[in-house]
């Protein structure tokens, strides 16, 4: 970290230089020593020095300044630096401002002019000062700072980015943060354009997108070639799991994931059950270990962009990113997985990201401290969510449609839950409807065992009510079930036909869908196991049948 610092501020360049050398033969070993020629010009240091997270210690300001008097100056900084330490420089006659001063400006001291001796005059009082300081300071973080509003959808989005990619990261809620907030005012008035990242350099992107953030903490978020032996479509477990085995076994392949590598199984907080992490590993580790593997082996992997459609211009098979760039390969294979079910009741739509959130609590479960927070649903995914938040919130309530967790949730979730005492489980309850404004405050229930109607507090609602396919990208190019299903291998045997336009000598493979040389892995296709471990391993089996698949082409 930058020492901190110590400004000082003066029209008068003779008493700016002498007080600067003074300030430099004692305090230069612990402390930078800046100065500025007017209240503007040390307002715009500060905040400079704020927004590369420089901490400032001790402000030295002549009261007689002609634009702005050193309390004029003092008075605007209140809020923007209410921990530095506040001294004004006075001649004789201003020593009733200075009084005032130390109601009004929270003035620490005030210092005749001049000082000399320093060692008598000055250095006394600033170490006294200083020492203070340094006691009650706390280093600010030095790594990416996200500024925001815990109840603005765009915040929430940035936050969950961030967690899922394990980028280190200190979260400011401008809602209780007055000293950042008026930091961010200054780069965007009236804080039309937030949430804010500042980065340790001290440049800032305002309200950017989920891409722009990618690229700006260097992600891959564009392809490099054209064309491809075999393009991933989704970075969840199946997807990394081929890009893994693809790029391993000499195919040129890239991955295209829409928000960040993971997927579902990346918003888990403890995977329990994968294999060879008897400790259980989380979601968003196992995500950055699988894509750094990828990476290893050659696999572009490219985030923040979403593939918008899919066609087939024989041999190749044809990608168009939702920006219209289209890349081609040979073989493709859809990894996209399931998304969660959309709770359809009063309130929802108009707090979603303001309260409500679908899956996403590792991002959201530290700003849950101290709360009363719900979760919907009584899977396993419910289960662990309501344990992470358990560590943080003062009561999680857990609302189950069903009579018990028993017949949806694995036992050894449910025995910790028992044995967690902030959490409450209301069986045989369903949301009627969420109220709050501009975030969520209560939730209306209905019982169905007694149609009783009850409302109970809660700032954070998370929904776990079971997931669809995301298969929309395909649109009719591949045979889907109703459901949206990609149905692929034997399943498209119709007795013993093949699909309608199948145009090859033989049957589709395994994991093939309805258009030779696409094929679907993990939660999407139609019959799947949605687990982690068989999501990996289809992904893994894909690039076996388009190794097969590529002798022919
Ligand atoms: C909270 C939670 C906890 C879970 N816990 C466990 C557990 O403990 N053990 C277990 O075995 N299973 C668990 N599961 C289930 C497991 O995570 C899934 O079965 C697994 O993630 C499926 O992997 P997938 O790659 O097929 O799909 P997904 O994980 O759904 O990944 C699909 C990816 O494709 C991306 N995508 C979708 N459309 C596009 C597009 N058009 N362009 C680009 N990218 C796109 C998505 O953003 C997503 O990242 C859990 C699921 C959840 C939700």
């Amino acid at each position: 970290m930058a020492k901190p610092v110590i400004l000082s501020v003066d029209d008068d360049a003779e008493v700016l230089g002498a007080i600067g050398r003074d300030l430099r033969r004692h305090f230069r070993s612990d402390y930078q020593i800046l100065k500025a020629a007017s209240g503007r010009e040390a307002l715009e240091a500060a905040r400079t020095l704020m927004s590369r997270g420089t901490p400032i210690a001790l402000l030295l300001v002549d009261e007689r300044m002609p634009e702005m008097t050193g309390t004029e100056f003092l008075r605007e900084v209140r809020t923007l630096l209410p921990d530095a330490r506040k001294v004004l420089l006075t001649a004789y006659a201003d020593t009733e401002a200075a009084i005032r001063g130390i109601n009004e400006v929270g003035l620490d001291h005030y210092l005749m002019k001049p000082w000399d001796p320093p060692e008598q005059h000055l250095y006394p009082v600033l170490d006294d000062l200083l020492g203070d300081w340094a006691a009650t300071f706390r280093p600010p973080f030095e790594g990416i700072r996200l500024a925001g509003s815990r109840w603005s959808p765009q915040s929430h989005a940035l936050k969950d980015f961030l967690s899922r990619t394990l980028t280190p990261y200190a979260w400011i809620d401008l809602d209780t943060d007055g000293a950042t907030r008026e930091l961010i005012e200054s780069l965007s008035p009236g804080l039309k354009r937030i949430p804010v990242v500042l980065f340790p350099d001290g440049t800032a992107l305002l309200a950017p997108t989920t891409r722009e953030l990618a690229e700006r903490i260097g992600l891959q978020t564009a392809a490099q070639q054209p064309f491809y032996d075999l393009i991933v479509v989704g970075g969840g477990p199946s997807g990394l799991g081929a890009a893994v085995y693809g790029a391993s076994e000499g195919l040129r392949t890239i991955l295209i994931e829409v928000a960040a590598t993971g997927g579902q199984a990346g918003t888990s907080s403890q995977i329990e059950n994968y294999l060879g992490f008897p400790g259980g590993i989380g979601g968003a580790d196992l995500a950055r270990r699988a894509t750094t593997q990828a990476r290893r082996f050659g696999a572009e992997v490219v985030t923040a962009r979403g593939v918008a459609a899919i066609r087939a211009e024989s041999p190749y098979r044809v990608v168009a990113l939702e920006d219209g760039t289209e890349l081609k390969c040979y073989a493709l294979l859809l990894a996209t997985g399931m998304e969660v079910r959309q709770l359809e009741v009063p309130g929802v739509e108009a707090l979603t990201g303001a309260g409500v959130y679908y899956g996403a609590a590792p991002a959201e479960a530290a700003s849950c401290r101290g709360a009363d927070v719900a979760i919907v649903g009584g899977a396993n995914s419910a289960g662990q969510a309501a344990l992470l938040l358990a560590r943080y919130a003062r009561k999680v309530t857990m609302l189950v449609r069903g009579p018990s967790l028993k017949a949806t949730m694995s036992s050894y979730l449910i025995h910790r839950i028992e044995a967690t005492g902030n959490i409450e489980v209301h069986a045989q309850t369903s949301v009627a409807g969420v109220c709050g404004t501009a975030r969520l405050e209560a939730i209306d229930l209905l019982r169905a065992d007694t149609a009783e109607r009850y409302t109970i507090p809660a700032s954070a609602m998370f929904v776990f009510i079971g997931s669809a396919p995301r298969s929309a990208v395909v649109g009719d190019l591949v045979e889907r079930d109703e459901l949206g299903f990609v149905i692929t291998g034997p399943d498209l045997l119709r007795d013993g036909k093949r699909p309608k336009r199948w145009p090859l000598d033989r049957d589709p493979f395994l994991l093939e869908t309805s258009v030779p040389g696409i094929f679907a892995a993990g939660d999407v296709r139609l019959g799947s196991t949605k687990r982690v471990a068989s999501a990996v391993g289809e992904g893994a089996s894909a690039v076996g049948m388009i190794h097969k698949y590529l002798e022919s082409v």
